[in-house]
């Protein structure tokens, strides 16, 4: 069934957001990848940051991606793919494992570090990053740390702004234009930030329509 705030989709890429996308593997380590044969497009940011809930928003699912608060695939690149529509569109999302867990244990850091640099480094297909930003925090550390590690590994990556239902429309007109200066200074980060709220749907047509022209455009 389509969503209602996909109007102005063009049909086949509301097609691609209406639900039927399925689970294709977890990714705990490199030799586990699926074959980089297709383009595909990863979201990545802070646990709680929202990824799950707009990953969901997105796809039209309301459960594909599981909460980052639920033990296991948490660590994991997971890979998920769209109904089948023939060859052109047929590209993974991935769904990178959360960062920033306050109390993590150094070597869950590591592992981390080392399956999302490996990661980054080796995925000629990998078309864009999108990198999750809560709207009530902005850019923090951690976050500038992710950057770097993009910059280094040359991926383009996208800021998206989550949650943007809880901070006042003023607010979230200031942290764009804050966010879109910082963006700015980063050799390997695309120029528009995007605003998002997968509760309210605001930012959903924007985020379809790039992924789209993303993994459709070669
Ligand atoms: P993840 O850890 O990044 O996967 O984050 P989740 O998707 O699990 O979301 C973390 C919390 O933020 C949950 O309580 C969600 O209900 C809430 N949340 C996520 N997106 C939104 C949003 O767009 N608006 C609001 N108000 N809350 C949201």
């Amino acid at each position: 069934m389509s969503q209602p705030h996909a109007a102005g989709l063009a049909p086949s890429a509301e097609r691609m957001f209406a639900g039927g996308w399925v689970f294709v593997r977890g990714v705990p380590a490199l030799e586990f990848l699926p074959v980089g044969d297709r383009p595909e497009i990863a979201f990545a940011g802070r646990s709680n940051v929202g990824k799950s809930s707009l990953i969901n928003a997105l796809v039209g699912h309301s459960g594909l991606c599981r909460t980052s608060n639920t033990p296991g695939r948490t660590q994991e690149l997971n890979f998920f793919r769209p109904p089948d529509m023939g060859p052109t569109t047929i590209h993974y999302l991935v769904d990178m494992p959360g960062y920033g867990f306050a109390k993590a244990p150094k070597d869950k850091v590591d592992n981390w570090t080392k399956l999302v640099k490996e990661y980054l480094r080796g995925r000629q297909m990998l078309k864009r990053v999108f990198l999750l930003i809560d709207s009530r925090h902005g850019i923090k550390t951690v976050d500038s740390e992710i950057m770097d590690l993009l910059n280094e590994a040359a991926v383009t990556y996208q800021v998206v702004l989550t949650k943007a239902d809880k901070i006042k429309p003023h607010e979230l007109e200031a942290l764009i234009i804050k966010t879109t200066t910082e963006v700015a200074k980063q050799p390997a980060a695309f120029p528009l930030v995007l605003a998002t709220s997968s509760e309210k749907g605001h930012g959903m047509l924007e985020l379809r329509e790039t992924i789209y022209d993303l993994v459709t455009v070669r």
